[in-house]
């Protein structure tokens, strides 16, 4: 059984879904002065937006939220406060998904008191309405049961990621585990397929990184 809903986003959908975000914003008839991506999920959904909307002018933000070692505090901040003037101009903020949302509020926040637009609105190309506690201005999809979207430019880190967290688990009763069977818990617990590509270069990355020992075919979980 699939312990954590994922789906597989692949390139043509992001084109598409970009596409689409593009045409929502134009039939508002908002038409943004400067694009700000906010990073690292907004680059390639702002770059496209870019084109599909002809404007010339893109920053980005890094807004991010993270957890503390220990669990107990989730903070969210922006990790290279720059200044821009953005004064006289009307400012996008794009993001891939809009979530809990408090990348994209601390984002917000900032650039309105910081940058000080004329006007800011917000796109993204998909909103997850049960969980977020903003609803972007304009979206392409509105998600209604909440899953993980396995986006083309995290395909990598979320491998590694994936692994890792099967095999913490299902480590505590196994430890040496052949590549086929930790492509079968992976599936079995994500329900998507990677394909071999990435599959072998996080299993290379997880020998790099100390968690995985690699011996005659065989994978060792190390810690
Ligand atoms: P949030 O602050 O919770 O709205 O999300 C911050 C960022 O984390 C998003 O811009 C995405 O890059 C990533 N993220 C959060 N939730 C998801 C999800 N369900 N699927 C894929 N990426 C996500």
């Amino acid at each position: 059984m699939v312990k954590v809903p994922t789906k597989l986003v692949t390139w043509d959908e992001i084109v598409e879904w970009s596409m689409g975000l593009a045409e929502v914003i134009k039939s508002s008839g908002f038409r943004p002065d400067v694009v700000v991506a906010v990073s690292r999920g907004g680059y390639i959904p702002a770059r496209l937006v870019c084109d599909f909307m002809l404007v010339d002018n893109l920053i980005s933000i890094q807004s991010q939220h993270w957890t503390e070692a220990a669990k107990v505090a989730e903070k969210a901040l922006i990790k290279y406060p720059y200044k821009v003037d953005l004064s006289g101009q009307r400012a996008l903020l794009v993001d891939d998904i809009v979530d809990t949302g408090d990348t994209l509020i601390l984002a917000r926040d900032f650039i309105l008191s910081e940058w000080k637009p004329k006007e800011l609105k917000i796109a993204a190309l998909q909103w997850i309405s049960p969980v977020a506690k903003i609803k972007p201005d304009f979206y392409y999809i509105e998600v209604k049961d909440w899953m993980w979207f396995q986006y083309p430019w995290t395909r990598h880190e979320d491998t590694v990621q994936f692994i890792k967290r099967a095999l913490s688990e299902e480590g505590k009763s196994k430890k040496v585990w052949s590549f086929e069977e930790i492509r079968n818990v992976f599936i079995e617990y994500y329900g998507i397929d990677v394909g071999e590509v990435y599959f072998k270069l996080a299993l290379k990355s997880l020998v790099d990184l100390g968690f995985l020992k690699e011996e005659g075919g065989k994978y060792f979980i190390k810690v």
